[in-house]
């Protein structure tokens, strides 16, 4: 039962409850039926039983002759001639009045105190009997009659049909309708359970939908909307915490090393101190880096931080990007190249610094993690739907158990820390613009065997000016 929905469960229930109440039912509703049946039939013989003890009181005096025409007419006349007088001895007293009579399997009238009822079976078919005792100047007798209750059997045979059909009907209607109306009733439920899922840290402003029912689930919804704010109103305080301490930070720091690369330059310093202050250089330079990959991350989730889009020419964007990294790659021994698939042009609609700033750090990252002498390729492809970029090297590559993690902020594979200077946050911001543009930035790569992302773009569609509704009086071209 565990895992199966709340609907189903309640179906359950109240079908099994609804099972059990129609089950009862039915058999009370049963029993009272054949009750009612029976005793109609006792009533019946009971009736006839009076009579031929009257037809007995008057025919005292009769010769047995007489008696015996009496009898036979008496017994014609009443319940199809299933009826006779026996003695205590079981001898008949007046003749059998029927064939049938001869040979019904009456019960032994031998000794009876009072009268009795029976039920016996007679060619297949269920009879009831009444066997009364009768004493007069006649002797002692006992008067039988019987009548089939084949009419009554046949009534419960039809009634207990009609529940065989009714009650599965009854249920299967029930607990379609209880699902159905359960189902409709915890909609919501699913409703906000979508919704809340869809959250995360880049939308916490978006809330749940807010059933008017005014019930538990409205309450529900409007709980996890509560929680949502003060989240919401959280992450924005350590966002703008981040941010501000990062820039803050930025003028410090550039002060250090304005001041240390005056201080190289002094003429008086001797060697050792110019290498110190060499070195504050560098370390505050990546510092410098740090703090502005902190910045772009700390204002990235804020939607007012992203730039202005328009259409850009990607073809343009990695041109610019690959003149640049060239150099670099030529300081690490890098066969660095360039092809482009498709035409001249590959329209996108982003932000030109900022998709350099995505290419620069694949590129980077490619060269950073290629031992020289390495070849590194910056592909672009583009159709009438997407542009795709990508770039391949033949570096140290990434195991398969950090592929899932390299996207995340301050993430770093293993042979990567110490090795290479990173700070672990170029991909996080490279996967934010690829989001922002509504690109998608995958990776192949397994352990030495090189490194493979991709970044692949919508194409830029200008929205068609809206048609013109023809002038009056024109006709359409056929
Ligand atoms: P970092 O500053 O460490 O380069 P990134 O976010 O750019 O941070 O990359 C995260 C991690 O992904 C890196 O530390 C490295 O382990 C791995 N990585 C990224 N690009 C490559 C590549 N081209 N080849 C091998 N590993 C890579």
């Amino acid at each position: 039962m565990k895992g199966r929905s709340i609907s189903f469960r309640l179906t359950l229930w109240f079908s099994s409850v609804l099972f059990v109440g129609l089950a009862l039912f039915a058999a009370a509703m049963w029993f009272t039926l054949d009750g009612t049946l029976t005793s109609a039939r006792s009533r019946t013989l009971d009736r006839r039983a009076d009579r031929l003890k009257d037809l007995l009181d008057q025919m005292r005096q009769d010769p047995p002759e007489q008696r015996a025409r009496k009898f036979q007419a008496f017994a014609d006349a009443t319940g199809g001639g299933l009826i006779e007088v026996f003695n205590t001895d079981g001898s008949p007293f007046l003749p059998s009045p029927s064939s049938a009579a001869r040979a019904f399997p009456w019960p032994s009238p031998a000794p009876l105190q009072a009268e009795r009822f029976r039920e016996v079976a007679f060619s297949g078919q269920p009879y009831r009997v009444l066997a009364r005792p009768y004493s007069s100047e006649l002797g002692r007798l006992v008067l039988l009659v019987a009548a089939p209750l084949e009419g009554s059997r046949q009534v419960l045979r039809t009634f207990a049909a009609g529940l065989l059909w009714t009650i599965p009907a009854l249920l299967a209607l029930s607990a379609l309708g209880g699902y159905g109306l359960s189902r409709r009733a915890l909609k919501p439920v699913d409703q906000i359970a979508a919704a809340a899922r869809s959250i995360t840290v880049s939308n916490l402003s978006e809330r749940l939908p807010v059933p008017r029912t005014a019930d538990e689930l409205q309450r529900l919804a409007e709980t996890f909307n509560a929680m949502l704010a003060r989240l919401e109103s959280a992450v924005n305080e350590i966002q703008r915490f981040t941010a501000d301490a990062s820039h803050e930070l930025r003028s410090p720091l550039s002060f250090v090393r304005t001041v240390a690369e005056l201080a190289r330059r002094n003429p008086q310093a001797d060697a050792r101190s110019r290498q110190a202050f060499q070195e504050i250089i560098e370390e505050s330079g990546k510092a410098a880096r740090l703090l502005e990959d902190m910045l772009t991350l700390a204002r990235a989730d804020s939607p007012a931080a992203r730039p202005a889009f328009e259409p850009v020419d990607l073809a343009e964007v990695a041109r610019s990007v690959f003149d640049r990294a060239l150099s670099l790659a030529n300081a690490h021994r890098h066969v660095l190249t360039f092809s482009l698939d498709g035409g001249s042009a590959a329209l996108v609609y982003g932000d030109f610094p900022t998709l350099q700033r995505l290419l620069w750090i694949l590129l980077e990252n490619a060269v950073k993690y290629t031992p020289s002498p390495g070849a590194i390729r910056l592909s672009l492809s583009a159709t009438q739907t997407q542009a795709q970029v990508t770039v391949q090297d033949n570096g140290i590559g990434i195991a398969a158990a950090d592929l899932p993690h390299i996207f995340k902020r301050f993430y770093r594979a293993d042979p990567s820390r110490g090795q290479v200077e990173g700070s672990g946050l170029g991909l996080a911001i490279a996967k934010w613009i690829a989001d922002i543009h509504q690109a998608r930035l995958s990776v192949e790569s397994s352990e030495n065997r090189g490194a493979l992302f991709r970044i692949v773009f919508p194409a830029y569609a200008p929205t068609p000016a809206p048609l013109r509704a023809p002038a009056a009086g024109t006709r359409a071209a056929r």
